[in-house]
């Protein structure tokens, strides 16, 4: 997840990074852009999205890299004040619920969420 250049022109994510779409952006690094969901499933949900395209999780291979991404997640939450708690998810492949095949990091917050997400 070091920028690879990785892309894909049908993708989604990949758009938003190129700027061919627009979205409500946090943050952006050389590695990664934050962005707010469009369909947003609490007060805060943000979406921590790398800039190579990398399918899922299960394809990611670079622990460090990773594990920046959990670090900014938990910033952002940081930044976002969810003192009270929040959610980190990473839906993977159909039986996870995953709809944008490009690896990202949701952070959710701002109420009192369920367990179990059903
Ligand atoms: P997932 O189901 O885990 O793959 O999550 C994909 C997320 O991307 C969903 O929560 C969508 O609401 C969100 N999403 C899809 N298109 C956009 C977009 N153009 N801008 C912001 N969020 C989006
Ligand atoms: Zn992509």
């Amino acid at each position: 997840m070091s920028p690879r250049g990785t892309s894909d022109s049908s993708c989604i994510f990949c758009k938003i990074i190129k700027r061919e779409i627009p979205a409500s952006i946090i943050e952006e690094t050389p590695e990664m852009i934050a962005i707010r969901d469009i369909n947003a499933q609490a007060p805060t949900h943000a979406l921590i999205i790398p800039k190579d395209h990398i399918a899922s999780i299960a394809e990611a291979d670079d622990a460090l890299e990773l594990g920046k991404l959990f670090q900014k997640a938990c910033d952002i939450a940081r930044q976002e004040r969810l003192v009270d708690g929040y959610r980190i998810v990473i839906n993977t492949g159909d039986d996870g619920g995953q709809t944008v095949h490009h690896l990202h990091i949701h952070v959710l917050g701002g109420r009192r969420l369920h367990w179990p997400p059903g």
